[in-house]
């Protein structure tokens, strides 16, 4: 980000804020040369954004893909749709803000299991389990195939 005034290329964020939705953050950056002191705006769209892999490969985030590695930690318990759907949404707003394109496979496997703690504890050790072994969405998903 360079500085409006003196156009210098680094500066230093001294405040963040992000909206409720999680998909606008306000910084409030100053330049490290002329000390002028600004606010950027950034706005985070889901469908541009990378996840990156442990591989270094980059695949398109994917709610669809997010949700069935959730589902999968549930593994054939019941849970109802609305529970599924709200953790999915708050796992993106947690990807949304932790405002990095690509974002780490690794970090969101994290995201997803910080909500479900809040919420099963024996979704979140199932998906805790296989956490150190997946790369991706999918790789997870063929890790916890339901058992027959
Ligand atoms: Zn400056």
């Amino acid at each position: 980000m360079n500085c409006p005034k003196c156009h210098y290329n680094n500066t230093k964020v001294y405040d963040t804020r992000t909206t409720q939705s999680g998909k606008v953050t306000r910084r409030r950056r100053q330049c490290l040369e002329c000390k002028h002191r600004f606010t950027t705006v950034e706005e985070v769209k889901i469908f541009d954004l990378m996840v990156k892999k442990r591989n270094g490969q980059e695949v398109i985030f994917s709610e669809k893909k997010l949700e069935q590695g959730i589902r999968k930690a549930f593994n054939k318990r019941p849970v109802d749709n609305a529970k599924i759907a709200k953790l999915v949404q708050d796992v993106i707003e947690d990807v949304l803000q932790a405002s990095k394109n690509p974002i780490s496979s690794v970090k969101v496997g994290k995201l997803v299991l910080k909500n479900l703690e809040k919420v099963d504890k024996v979704a979140f050790i199932c998906y805790s389990a296989m956490f150190s072994n997946f790369d991706s969405v999918d790789d997870f998903i063929n890790l916890v195939r339901p058992k027959s």
